[in-house]
């Protein structure tokens, strides 16, 4: 049973990719891959770890699925076109049936985008998951964060808060029938949104994926731009797997504040908005939740029925005090 490094890449990894750029894959020292003149490449890195990232008893293969996904969440936000990644894998055993459950999920999400894997690192240790993906976009234009003005309107993809309720449902081990199924699938297995950001890309003055709570990313966006945010509680995207399972206060919470939705926030020139909308070709709505103000840089007024709105806890950060991690 107990593999060794050279069997567990040769057995799960080492997969001919058929991308005709990718010259030479796993096997050889390094990749060697073919960038096309006229393009720019994209480069992220996430890395998710057991206790932190995910619950220490999950299934092998959600795991895999979001070690990819968090990842082409990046390159979503910048309207890239995911092509090749490469992953550090510290395992503490060589569990085949886990190994294998795994790359199921690793592949699912790789293979529907089109993403080779090229090469990596196996070594024993904690479980600790590092995914490199690149990929590119035209010279001519790529989303960044920076680029929101003052009167720009304010859009996020899909219903933030559902991915948070989900992990809520597990933790707590609720019932719930459908509902509670569906926000539990809403957190182990998000929708990287890369055709919104491919469409977005040459037209949303700026973008980002949400993927530590609303507010908190909203903040992170409004500093690169220089700008503030009114962010208006009431257009937010209603749940009705989370009206059936929560009390709307803590619905609300998860909405504003709730990590792991990996939605796109992004803003649009209210001139150009109506026609970019319309024009959208989606497999997820986007709301208008609010719009980028002359407000001091970075701060974001929450309003409700009008009224300055405070939430009890912001969003997730690694080194926050007496944070405990999501
Ligand atoms: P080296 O010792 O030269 O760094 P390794 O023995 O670590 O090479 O890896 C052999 C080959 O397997 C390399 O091409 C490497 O990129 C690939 N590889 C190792 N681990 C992984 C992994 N987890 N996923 C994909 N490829 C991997
Ligand atoms: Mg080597």
């Amino acid at each position: 049973m107990s593999l060794g490094e050279f069997d567990i890449i040769a057995r799960y990894f080492a997969r001919k990719s058929t991308r005709g750029d990718v010259l030479l894959g796993v096997g050889d020292d390094a990749a060697v891959l073919d960038v096309q003149p006229g393009r720019k490449l994209v480069v992220a890195m996430d890395t998710i770890v057991e206790g932190v990232h995910f619950l220490a008893d999950s299934d092998a293969a959600d795991i895999g699925y979001r070690a990819i996904a968090v990842n082409l969440s990046d390159l979503a936000a910048m309207g890239a076109e995911p092509a090749w990644m490469t992953m550090s894998l510290s395992l503490p055993r060589a569990n085949e049936q886990w190994l294998s459950g795994f790359a199921s999920g690793l592949f699912e999400l790789a293979d529907e985008y089109n993403v080779a894997l090229v090469g990596g690192d196996t070594v024993r240790g904690p479980l600790v998951v590092t995914v490199q993906i690149a990929g590119w976009v035209e010279a001519d234009a790529w989303l960044t964060r920076s680029g929101a003005k003052p009167g720009d309107l304010l859009f996020v993809s899909g219903i933030p808060g559902e991915a948070a309720a989900g992990l809520a449902v597990i933790q707590r081990r609720m019932l719930g029938g459908e509902a509670a199924a569906f926000l539990k699938h809403r957190f182990l297995r998000p929708r990287p949104r890369i055709a919104l950001g491919r469409q977005l890309r040459t037209v949303a003055s700026a973008a980002m994926d949400v993927s530590d709570g609303l507010i908190t990313d909203l903040k992170k966006l409004c500093v690169a731009s220089g700008c503030g945010a009114q962010l208006n509680v009431d257009l937010l995207p209603e749940s009705a797997a989370m009206r059936e399972l929560f009390e709307a206060d803590d619905g609300l919470q998860y909405a504003l504040a709730g990590g792991d939705d990996y939605e796109l926030l992004f803003t649009l020139p209210p001139d150009r908005a109506p026609a970019v909308l319309s024009a959208l070709q989606l497999e997820q709505r986007v709301t208008q939740i609010g719009v980028m103000t002359l407000g001091e840089e970075g701060t974001v007024q929450c309003l409700r029925d009008g009224q300055p709105f405070r939430i009890k806890r912001a969003g997730y950060d690694h080194f926050a005090a007496g944070d405990q991690g999501s």
